[in-house]
Formats: C-alpha cells, sequence, structure tokens
C-alpha cells in the first residue's frame, strides 16, 4: 500500500522542487534587477539634488542681478541710533541715515558698510575681513567641528590628515626628508557624507582659518569676474594663513574643456586657468591648503588632477553597515535615549548619507517631543527611518536634502 502511494507522491513532488527552483531563480533575477535600479535611483537623486542646488543658487544670483549696485563706506561716527556720519570710498564724508534693522553694537567708527546708492544710508555692515571681491566665500577663524564627530571615516581622515595637517603642523619633515607634501586633496563622494565636516575638523586641528567657496560662486559670467575671485580667495588665504581653502562643487569650475563652447563656458574655463595658476604658483610648504570636494569626479578636467595639484583623492562613499553605526551613535550622544536596538536601525538604514542619519535622529526626538517624552525609544527610531524613506521617494521628485531636516 505504502509503495503505492510513493510512487504516486513522486512525479507531484518533483514538479513542485522544479517549480520552486524556478521560482527562487525569478526571485534571484528580480532582485539582482532591483539593486541596480536602487543604485541607479541613488546615483540620479544625487544628480538631481546637485542641479536644484545650481537652480537655486542661479535664482539668487538672478535676484542680486535685479539688485541696484551698493557703494562701499566707512563709519566714521555714530551720533544717534538714526544717524551717523561715513566716508564712502571716493573719500566724500556724509551725514546719513541708519538702517534700523542693524545691530547697533556693531556700528562702530571704523566699520566697513554699504550704502544704498542713491541715498547713501547704510544698508548693511560688512565682515571686517570681508573682502567685497571675494563675495560668496564663509570663513571660520576656527571651526568648532573636532576629529569625534566626523564617524566612520577613520581612513579617510587618516589620508587628509597626512596630507593635510602633517604638512602645516610639522613642514620640517618634509624639508628634512626632502618629499614635497600634496598641495591640497580632492574628496569624492555623494552629498550628505561628511566631506565639508572633515574639512572642518582638519581646519579645527591645525588651528587654521576654513575659507569655503562653492565652485558655482566661482562660475562667474562675466570677463574676468571669476578669475579675479579666485585670485582674492588665494590672497585672502595667505593673508589668514595657517588657512585651509575648501573648494566645494569643484566641478562647476573644473569640468572637462569641450571646444566649440559658448563665451559663458570660455569665462568659466578662464577661471579654471586662473585656479590652476593659483595652485602652481604657490609653494606646497607654505601654510594654505586646499581642500576640493566634488560627487562628479567623472566630469572633472585631467589638469586638475596633475602631480603638484589634486593628485590626491579621497573617497567619502555611502557609509557601509559599520560606518552607519558609528555615526548614529555621533548623533544619538546627546539625546536621551532608552533600550535602542542600534543594529536593528543601522540594517533599516541601508543607503543613508549622514547627513539623512542625523535627520533620522533629529527626526526620532522630534517623534517622542510630540508623544509628551523625554525619552527616545526604539519605536521613534523607526517611526523616523519610516518616515525620512518617505521623504527620500518624494525626495526624487520635489525636494532637497536640506528639506529632510523640516
Ligand atoms: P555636500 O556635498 O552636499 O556639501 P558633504 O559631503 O560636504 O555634502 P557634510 O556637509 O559634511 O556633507 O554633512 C552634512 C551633515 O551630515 C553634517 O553636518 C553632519 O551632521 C552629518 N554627517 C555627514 N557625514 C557624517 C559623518 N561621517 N559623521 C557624522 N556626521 C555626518
Amino acid at each position: 500500500m505504502g509503495t503505492e502511494v510513493e510512487r504516486n507522491a513522486n512525479p507531484i513532488s518533483s514538479s513542485t522542487d522544479e517549480d520552486l527552483k524556478e521560482l527562487e531563480a525569478d526571485y534571484a533575477k528580480l532582485r539582482e534587477e532591483t539593486e541596480q535600479l536602487i543604485i541607479e535611483r541613488t546615483e540620479l537623486d544625487s544628480e538631481l539634488r546637485t542641479v536644484r542646488k545650481k537652480v537655486e543658487r542661479l535664482e539668487e544670483n538672478v535676484n542680486l542681478l535685479k539688485m541696484p549696485p551698493l557703494i562701499i563706506g566707512h563709519l566714521q561716527d555714530v551720533l544717534d541710533h538714526e544717524r551717523a556720519i561715513v566716508r564712502s570710498s571716493n573719500g566724500t564724508v556724509f551725514q546719513v541715515s541708519l538702517n534700523q534693522r542693524l545691530d547697533p553694537e556693531k556700528m562702530k567708527p571704523g566699520t566697513r558698510v554699504a550704502l544704498n546708492q542713491d541715498t547713501l544710508s547704510v544698508i548693511e555692515i560688512l565682515h571686517e575681513a570681508w573682502d567685497p571681491m571675494v563675495s560668496g566665500a564663509e570663513m571660520v577663524e576656527k571651526p568648532e567641528i573636532t576629529y569625534d564627530e566626523v564617524a566612520g571615516l577613520s581612513e579617510q581622515v587618516e589620508s587628509v590628515r597626512e596630507a593635510i595637517e602633517l604638512p602645516l603642523v610639522k613642514p620640517e619633515l618634509f624639508a628634512k626628508v626632502g618629499i614635497t607634501p600634496p598641495k591640497g586633496v580632492l574628496l569624492v563622494g555623494p552629498p550628505g557624507c561628511g566631506k565639508t565636516l572633515l574639512a572642518k575638523a582638519v581646519a579645527n586641528h591645525t588651528d587654521a582659518t576654513f575659507i569655503r567657496m562653492v565652485g558655482s560662486e566661482l562660475a562667474q559670467k562675466y570677463i574676468g569676474e571669476g578669475g579675479r575671485m579666485v585670485r582674492e580667495l588665494f590672497s585672502l588665504a595667505k593673508e589668514k594663513a595657517p588657512s585651509i581653502i575648501f573648494l566645494d562643487e569643484i566641478d562647476a569650475i573644473g569640468a572637462k574643456r569641450l571646444d566649440g563652447s559658448t563665451s559663458g563656458d570660455r569665462e568659466v574655463q578662464r577661471t579654471l586657468m586662473q585656479l590652476l595658476a593659483e595652485l602652481d604658483g604657490f609653494d606646497a610648504l607654505n601654510d594654505v591648503k586646499i581642500i576640493a570636494a566634488t560627487n562628479r569626479p567623472d566630469i572633472l578636467d585631467d589638469a586638475l588632477l596633475r602631480p603638484g595639484r589634486f593628485d590626491r583623492v579621497i573617497d567619502i562613499p555611502l557609509p557601509d553597515d559599520e560606518s552607519r553605526e558609528e555615526i548614529l551613535k555621533v548623533h544619538l550622544e546627546n539625546i536621551n535615549t532608552k533600550k535602542v536596538q542600534l543594529r536593528r536601525v543601522v540594517e533599516k538604514t541601508q543607503g543613508y548619507s549622514g547627513a539623512e542619519l542625523k535627520a533620522t535622529c533629529v527626526e526620532a526626538g522630534m517623534i517622542a517631543i510630540r508623544d509628551g517624552r523625554s525619552v527616545v525609544v526604539h519605536s521613534d527610531l523607526m517611526a523616523a527611518v519610516t518616515r525620512l524613506d518617505k521623504k527620500r521617494s518624494q525626495g526624487s521628485q520635489n525636494s532637497s536634502p536640506e528639506a529632510l531636516y523640516s
């Protein structure tokens, strides 16, 4: 009896096995395709964010272009909270009115100010060491970021320290051995993974002034303007030395040179030529270092990567499991948490950038507050991940990475 049943059962089970194998093969193929699609989507997302940032900046530029020019002058005396005496840049002295929005604390004789062209009233207070030529640069005497805050990038931190910190702190080592240290490094990787953070940490550790300039700000369309800005940027860096120039989005001026380009493109190329000339013109042993960053290394002009320029390229990739855990630890350090299963959060945040991990922690805190608690629990983090996932998928349609913090 038993053998009869087995004989009948065999054909059924072998066909089920085959079906199962086929299904497994289909599943593996689908998974492979999905992974490929995810990679492509991440790349497209990153490209979209960059383009969006550029659009925002161009819109700002257009608004700026519509504004009438301001005259530069110096305060000679502040008469009361409404009136002051200023000397304009051509030497004439006027009594003018003050913009009531301005901080009276900062209104001291000698302060550099911007004046309205018609009424000469004081519109803006200019930073003391701020050269109007180097508009768009951000300068911090000593950034507050330390290496401990840069998580999951220990190898990269080592490389940057070796290339930037060591020549600044111990130039004699290089002189003794007789080698020339690199003038700068190029950080390459997707947005929000810690490029700016790393550059600030080096500046902090070397007590160097940190000067950040975004490439698209230099990509001026006016003849000679971009080149002049690059020159001013380097002379400001030399004046403030030891200093680190952080040139973000270098691809905006460092893209491959093409034939038959427009006059605007040619001007951008002239800016690049000026940058190359500045790079070649200063001594690698002096105390100005350059850290450039891009998420489009593929379009960079080879001239930038030649020896003596950015010959050291450091990859700052999306964080892997271990790095995500470290980044989460950094951002959860000051948050009151209870029974958080970090590994589970790590698993759920595959493909997240450092900035997105930070946003997850902030979001979890917000969820706890909304719930009337002062402690973040595991479910808050999981809910934050779900929210971030949603924003990430919307992000590819209509939001910038900064919006993730909202
Ligand atoms: P972009 O190309 O858009 O300028 P970026 O790579 O320079 O991006 P950062 O500005 O350094 O990114 O990172 C944004 C924020 O994300 C940081 O201020 C920090 O809070 C968080 N972050 C990113 N990477 C890390 C990291 N490795 N460790 C800790 N925090 C990180």
